[in-house]
This record gives C-alpha cells, structure tokens and sequence, in this order.
C-alpha cells in the first residue's frame, strides 16, 4: 500500500543519531538544547521547548497558559483531537467555531461571535500546513485579554505575510510524528513569544523543577538543591530523538521544496476536473503542505476512497469534526454546530503527499482517481 504520508530518513540522519548513542548523553544533554534552539531560531527567535509528542506540546501549552476550570478555549473541529482534548483534560470548556468553507481554517468571523470574558485561548491549527489568519485571530483575542495558540502540526517552515510559523501566535506548537512535515519518531514543541509561559512549559514537562535558586522558598539547602512549585509531568524528548530532529531541520526546505512540486502535479491533473476540487491557497501565505487535501463532489468521497484504497492507494481522510467523537458527543455538543466543517468532513480526501513520493507514484494516484471517478 502507497501510505498517504511517510518519513524521509537519510544516510545523514542516521548517522547522527548513532553519533549520540556513542555519546554522554541519551536524554537531557546538549543535542536536545541544540534542537530546542534551532526549533526557536526558525520559529522567530522565541524559546522552544522540546516535548515527547505534539499532544504533549499542547498539553504543556495549555497548562503554562494557566488553563483551567471556568475557561473557554475556542477552537476549530476541523482537527485531530489532540488540539482541544488537551485543554478539555485541564477542565478548560471547549467552543468549536466554524471554518472558513473554502480552506478549513479557523473563521475570524465565527470566532467573533463566541468570544467573551471567559475566552482564555483562541487555538487555530495551520490545516494541511496553511497557516491561518493569525492578524484577524490576535486583534479578536486582544479584545478580551485572550492569547492565540497556533497548533502548528503540520505547518512548521511555512510563513504569513512573511512571518514565520512559530511567531504567528502567542504560542506555538509543532508534532514531529512520522507523518509530519520532518520526524524524530515521536516528539514535539511549544514555541511560546512570552518568556515565562516558556518557562512555566519547560517546568511542566521536567517534573514541575525548579532549578533557579533566585525563586528557591527553601533557602539554605546545598548545591543538589532543586524543588516543586506546582506539579509538571516528564515529557522530555531524549537526545536521541533531538539528533534525529537537528538533522532533519536541515533538510526541511528541500522537503518543503518536494512537497510544493508533488501538489503543483497533482493540481495540475485535477484542477480541470468537474468532480472535484483542489485545495485553496492564499495570496499572503507560503503554506508547508502536509496534506493534499481534495474535496470529491456529489456525495462519492467514501466509493473514491475504497476505490483507491483497493487499489493499493493509502488515502486518508482528514478530519472527523472534532465534537463528533463521542467524547465531545457525550458532553453534549450536538451535530450541525459548525456546518462548514461538516460539509468539508464529507467530501475531503488526502491524497498521498511526501518528500519520497516520485512523480510515477503521483501519476499513479492521478490516474487510479481518474479510474474511481468514471
Ligand atoms: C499530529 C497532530 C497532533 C498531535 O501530534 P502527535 O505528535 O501525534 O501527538 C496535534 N494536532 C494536529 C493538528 C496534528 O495533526
């Protein structure tokens, strides 16, 4: 089966890795602070912390921000869950706003109409790799004292109005899971442009240590002093895992590079055709596609989608509306809410998109969805 998404790992990346094993450090050494600070230089010059998964990077985000009971997080269904099921797991209420019908991004407009005293976060979530409308997000926040959180999973390298991923939000976080737009098999970041909420992720994922004797409350204890002032967990991504990352960073553009080619093929095949539509790009965004996310009309993505499948083709479909999992359902959240989504649920299908994909494999799922749509 052709996956819809795969690693690309070289001979270079490798060797990196075996380079740290041969190594001091397996975990909390200087190849994780090498990463973290390469995450940060690309992400605008903020503090990078590094995680052991994206789920854990919004985890961390969220609770450095504070997130709790009696606060409203807006937030797009058009996600994996990960984005708002870590703020529902710090008590936080979610408040799914609708997307736009044409990119699936998070609607300014539909987040207008549900802020409020209680909102605390706004969280969009760069779909396919297109960064959102981070400008019309933050000055909605501003006006009721919230912070925007960019769930940036599958965007980091892209940019909006010529700002990076990574400094489009108050906070940023990114995944390096397989699928993704660069890989250290599980991992994670939070990029965040206040330095304390940096902190207060970096305390949160090392056990909640504190370990600058400036803020010590025990004084006098020896130089092994280190103590707790509000509970963390260990989401620590190893130096093992870091080295793969450094040295995937490196390639980052070329995959970019690939990637934008494979969907300027597939765009070229498609955008003709009736059955379908291709995906959106705007003119102030230079988008990382992650995702190559076609819409199939006329009600036949599920027979494409088995058709395909069948035919050894690894689609995907990319994403159930968030609040349709019977853990939202259960919670009351009612089908219909955020009919933009829904409809986009209903026709989207990602075709395969990886730096590794040739174009007779592209041509081959161009030419297997011709089959499936005569
Ligand atoms: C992959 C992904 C996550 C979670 O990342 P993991 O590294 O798999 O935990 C969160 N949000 C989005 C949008 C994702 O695509």
């Amino acid at each position: 089966m052709l996956p819809y998404g795969r690693q690309s790992v070289s001979e270079e990346d490798i060797q990196a890795v075996v380079e740290v094993l041969r190594g001091d450090w397996l975990t909390t050494g200087p190849t994780v602070a090498e990463f973290e600070r390469r995450i940060g230089e690309m992400a605008g010059g903020h503090r990078a912390v590094s995680a052991t998964s994206g789920t854990a990077a919004l985890h961390m985000a969220y609770a450095a921000l504070g997130v709790g009971p009696g606060d409203e997080v807006i937030s797009t269904p058009m996600t994996f869950v990960a984005t708002t099921a870590m703020a529902s797991i710090l008590g936080a209420k979610i408040v799914f706003a609708d997307v736009e019908e044409d990119t699936a991004l998070l609607d300014p407009a539909a987040a207008a109409a549900l802020v409020g005293d209680r909102t605390k976060v706004i969280a969009a979530v760069d779909y396919a790799g297109h960064p959102a409308d981070y400008d019309a997000l933050q000055a909605l926040a501003d006006t009721v004292g919230a912070v925007t959180l960019d769930d940036a999973a599958h965007s980091i390298g892209g940019t909006y109005r010529g700002r990076p991923v990574g400094d489009l939000a108050d906070v940023t976080t990114f995944s390096f899971f397989p699928t993704k737009n660069l890989t250290t098999g599980e991992g994670g970041a939070v990029v965040a442009k206040n330095a304390s909420v940096a902190q207060r992720a970096h305390e949160f994922h090392f056990i909640g240590l504190v370990r600058d004797a400036d803020r010590f409350r025990i004084q006098d204890e020896g130089a092994w002093h280190q103590e707790v002032h509000e509970f963390g967990v260990n989401y620590r991504l190893t130096d093992v895992a870091s080295a793969l990352g450094v040295a995937q960073l490196k390639r980052l553009e070329s995959f970019k590079l690939r990637r934008a080619q494979i969907v300027a093929r597939y765009n070229a095949a498609l955008d003709s055709l009736e059955a379908v539509r291709t995906p959106v790009q705007r003119e102030d965004v230079d988008p990382v596609w992650h995702l190559y996310p076609l819409r199939v009309l006329d009600g036949r993505r599920r027979h494409v989608f088995e058709h395909m499948r069948n035919a050894g083709i690894g689609v995907q479909v990319n994403y159930m509306p968030v609040y349709w999992h019977p853990v939202y359902a259960d919670a009351g959240y009612k089908r219909g809410m955020c009919p933009n989504a829904e409809a986009f649920y209903g026709e989207e299908l990602s075709l395969p998109l990886f730096p590794d994909l040739s174009d007779v494999q592209v041509d081959q799922v161009i030419d297997t969805l011709a089959e499936a749509l005569r």
